[in-house]
């Protein structure tokens, strides 16, 4: 079951795109100096398509696309609401922050246009260092993954 936190319109988390970042808890990564350890917790409110919906509806037209960030619990549940999306909301691109080092097999790229991998390492930096673990993939047509993580270093 996915759990979302809280939510917001932001700029940064996926280059050229308008986002609804949306944060869900019960993240099982544990990564050592994490940002938002809160979202260990069980916290928050079941992530169900009404919720979705709910979201999409709210925010309609001022986002381009729509990210989970998070979810590792259950990357199932994430495959499903973003395939759910690109059925329902053809003009909305989808995004997913995952923490874990490869791209879970639950995860059909075909849902996808961007999908964040990488556990947070302080020794490595976030996305805006060079020396980031973390990478950033476009997911093109064809379901090659195209590394876009320098877009974050250029500004
Ligand atoms: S994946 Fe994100 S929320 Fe989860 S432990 Fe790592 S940094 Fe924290």
């Amino acid at each position: 079951m996915l759990k979302y936190f809280n939510y917001d319109i932001v700029f940064q988390e996926i280059p050229d795109e308008v986002t609804l970042a949306v944060n869900f808890s019960l993240c099982p990564n544990r990564c050592q100096g994490c940002h938002s350890p809160w979202l260990w917790q069980d916290k928050g409110d079941e992530f169900t398509v009404q919720a979705l919906d709910n979201l999409i509806k709210t925010y309609n037209g001022d986002f381009t696309c729509f990210a989970f960030m998070g979810g590792d619990n259950d990357p199932v549940a994430v495959n499903k609401m973003a395939a759910y999306i690109k059925d329902n909301y053809k003009n909305i691109k989808t995004a997913w922050y995952s923490g874990k080092e490869e791209i879970d097999k639950a995860i059909d790229l075909k849902n996808f246009d961007y999908i964040k991998i990488g556990p947070y390492k302080k020794e490595f930096g976030d996305l805006k260092q060079k020396t980031t673990n973390q990478r950033l993939y476009k997911i093109l047509p064809d379901g090659e993954k195209e590394d876009i993580t320098y877009k974050f270093q250029k500004k």
